[in-house]
C-alpha cells in the first residue's frame, strides 16, 4: 500500500470517528460511512490487482504476439470468452462479428455499469526486438499484411479480463450489474472500406443491442498513451479527443491537349485552387473560440501524361474538430468552396465527408466525480489533459451513456521522446497495467456503491 493511499485512509477513519463522536446531519455520516466503505473496497483491489498482475502481463503479451485486424480478432475474442466462462459469466459472441459482452451480476440490486476494451490491431510491421514481438501477418483490403497491437488495444483487453476476474471475486461485495464489453475494430474495418455504408466497432455493438438488457448507468474505458510517464493517468472533463472524418472530393474537368489547354477544361489548376480555398475554413470562417479544427487535405490523384489534360482529380483528407456545430459547419464551408470554386472554372467537384467518429465528451460531472479515484489508482500521479487530435470510437458509448474516458502512460523512465501510438516502435511499460485495473475497478465499485438505481 502506498504512503499516500494509507494516509488517505487514515483521514477518512479520523473523520468518521469526529463525526460518530459529535453529532453532525446524518447525511454527511452516511457520506463518510460510503468514503470508507470505498476506500476499504479500493484497498481490496489494489490487493487483488498486485495478485494477478503477473498473470495480466502475460496475457498482454499472449495478445501482444497474436494481433488481428478489425473484425478478424477470432483467437483474441476466443480467448476473452474462454476465460470470461470460466469466471462463471453470463458471456456472448459474435457482437459486431467479432465482440463479446459478458455479464456479472452482484450480490445485491444496484445500477449496471459498463466497462470496455478495444481488441484490435493495425496493419503495421513490429521491429524484431521484444520476446513476445508479433511475427503475424493478416488480410488488409485484400492485401496481404504485417500486424502489430501498435494502438496498446492488447494492453485494454488484458486489463479488461483482469478487471473482470478482480470484480467477479469481489461480487458479493458489489450491488448491481458489470457488463464487460470487449470491441472490435476500433481502428475500423479491415475487409472493407469505410465508404460502403456500413458501421463497425463501438457503433455496430450498438446498434446490435450491447447498451440494453440491461441497459448500462455509466460506462468507462481508458487508452494507453506513451505521452504519459508509466502509470500516470490524464483525463480531460468536456471535449477530450476529436471527431474524425474522412473526405473526398472528385474534381472533373473536361479532357484535352495539354499545349491547348483552352480547348479543356483543367482539373488540375482547380484542384490547387480548392486545396488553397479549403485552408480558409480553419483560418478565417471557423470560430476557434469555441473548437479547434483541422481541415487537411492528404492524397492527391490525377493525370497520365505530361501533355494531357485529365478529366479528373481526386482528393482525399481528413477533418478534426471538437464541438458538434462547429463540424457542422467545417462540412458545410467544404462543399460550398469546392463546389463553387469548380464552378468559377467550369469544372465540378463532387464532395463527399464520411462521418467516422464523434467528438469525445466526458461529462463534467462524472470526470469530477471520478477523478479522486483515479488519483488513488494512480498514487496520485494525475493530471488533466489538453485535449487529442486522435479519435475514439468510444464517443458513441459516451453519446448513449454518461462515463469517463481517461489516459493511462505508459511511456518506460529513458524514453522522453518515445515513439507514438501506431508508430511501429510503439512500446509499453507494463508496470502500468496493474494501475488501468486498479482505475477500473475502483470507478465500478465506486458507481455501484454510491448511486441509487432507478
Ligand atoms: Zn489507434
Ligand atoms: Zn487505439
Amino acid at each position: 500500500m502506498s504512503r499516500r493511499w494509507q494516509a488517505t485512509m487514515l483521514a477518512a477513519f479520523v473523520a468518521l470517528i469526529a463525526c460518530s463522536s459529535a453529532p453532525r446531519a446524518q447525511t454527511s455520516s452516511l457520506a463518510l460511512e460510503q468514503e470508507v466503505r470505498q476506500l476499504g473496497l479500493e484497498q481490496e483491489i489494489r490487493q487483488r490487482a498486485a495478485q494477478i498482475e503477473n498473470k495480466l502481463i502475460a496475457w498482454r503479451r499472449d495478445i501482444h504476439e497474436h494481433p488481428e485486424l478489425g473484425e478478424q480478432e477470432v483467437r483474441t475474442a476466443a480467448l476473452v470468452a474462454e476465460h470470461l466462462r470460466k469466471l462463471g459469466l453470463d458471456v456472448r459472441t459474435g457482437v459486431a462479428n467479432t465482440g463479446v459482452v459478458a455479464l456479472l451480476k452482484g450480490g445485491r440490486p444496484g445500477p449496471v455499469v459498463a466497462l470496455r476494451a478495444d481488441m484490435d490491431a493495425l496493419p503495421v510491421k513490429e521491429p524484431a526486438g521484444l520476446p513476445f514481438a508479433s511475427r503475424a501477418k493478416g488480410k488488409y483490403l485484400g492485401r496481404e499484411v504485417d500486424v502489430m497491437h501498435a494502438c496498446g488495444h492488447d494492453a485494454h483487453t488484458a486489463i479488461l479480463m483482469a478487471t473482470a476476474e478482480i470484480l467477479t471475486a469481489m461480487k458479493d461485495k458489489l450491488p448491481g450489474t458489470v457488463k464487460f464489453i470487449f470491441q472490435p475494430a476500433e481502428e475500423g474495418p479491415s475487409l472493407y472500406t469505410a465508404f460502403t455504408g456500413k458501421s463497425w466497432g463501438a457503433k455496430l455493438m450498438i446498434q446490435q443491442g450491447v447498451l440494453a438488457d440491461p441497459r448500462p448507468d455509466a460506462v468507462f474505458g481508458l487508452h494507453v498513451t506513451s505521452g504519459m510517464s508509466s502509470g500516470r493517468i490524464g483525463y480531460r472533463p468536456g471535449a477530450a479527443m476529436a471527431s474524425a472524418d474522412e473526405l473526398r472530393i472528385k474534381v472533373t474537368g473536361r479532357q484535352g491537349h495539354a499545349g491547348v489547354p483552352w480547348r479543356a477544361v483543367d482539373p488540375i489548376t482547380t484542384t490547387a485552387q480548392i486545396v488553397l480555398g479549403a485552408q480558409t475554413i480553419v483560418s478565417r470562417r471557423t470560430d476557434l473560440m469555441k473548437s479547434p479544427a483541422v481541415v487537411s487535405i492528404s492524397t492527391i490523384n490525377g493525370g497520365s501524361r505530361f501533355n494531357i489534360v485529365p478529366e479528373t482529380v481526386e482528393m482525399t483528407g481528413t477533418i478534426r474538430t471538437y464541438d458538434p456545430d462547429v463540424r457542422k459547419g467545417v462540412h458545410a464551408d467544404l462543399k460550398q468552396i469546392a463546389e463553387n470554386i469548380a464552378a468559377s472554372a467550369n469544372a465540378k467537384a463532387d464532395v463527399e465527408i464520411i462521418e467516422l467518429y464523434d467528438v469525445l465528451m466526458n461529462p463534467e460531472e462524472m470526470a469530477t466525480r471520478m477523478a479522486p479515484v483515479l488519483g488513488r489508482a494512480a498514487d496520485g500521479s494525475i493530471q488533466v489533459v489538453t485535449p487529442s487530435g486522435a479519435a475514439e470510437d468510444f464517443s458513441f458509448f459516451l453519446n448513449e451513456v454518461p462515463g469517463l474516458f481517461f489516459h493511462l502512460g505508459v511511456r518506460g523512465q529513458d524514453t522522453a521522446d518515445a515513439a507514438p501510438n501506431h508508430s511501429p516502435n510503439f512500446f509499453i511499460d507494463e508496470k502500468a497495467l496493474v494501475v488501468g485495473v486498479r482505475a477500473l475497478a475502483g470507478m465500478t465499485v465506486n458507481y455501484l456503491t454510491g448511486t441509487k438505481a432507478d
